[in-house]
């Protein structure tokens, strides 16, 4: 039950999650429109949840239909 970063995080980007995660497995770069959450890594710890300020991380089987499509774009950073 990895956590997903979902459509609120674009061009927020303020990484509060990635200062709050103790595995390190959010990142991003430049030119990336948000920062992703690597499902293989992710520990379903819910701490990026409490620091996103504008509530874009969710658990994948709590995902808003509507960003469904999020788990794919988030593990799709990861897959080379
Ligand atoms: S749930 Fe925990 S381990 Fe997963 S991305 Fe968030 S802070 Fe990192
Ligand atoms: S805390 Fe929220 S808005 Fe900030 S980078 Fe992380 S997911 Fe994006």
């Amino acid at each position: 039950m990895p956590y997903v970063i979902a459509e609120p995080c674009i061009g927020v980007k303020d990484k509060s999650c990635v200062e709050v995660c103790p595995v390190d497995c959010i990142h991003g770069d430049e030119n990336s429109p948000q920062l992703y959450i690597d499902p293989t890594e992710c520990i379903d710890c819910g701490f990026c949840r409490s620091a996103c300020p504008v509530d874009a991380i969710y658990a994948d089987n709590e995902l808003p239909p509507e960003w469904k499509d999020f788990e794919g774009i988030n593990a799709a950073f990861f897959a080379d």
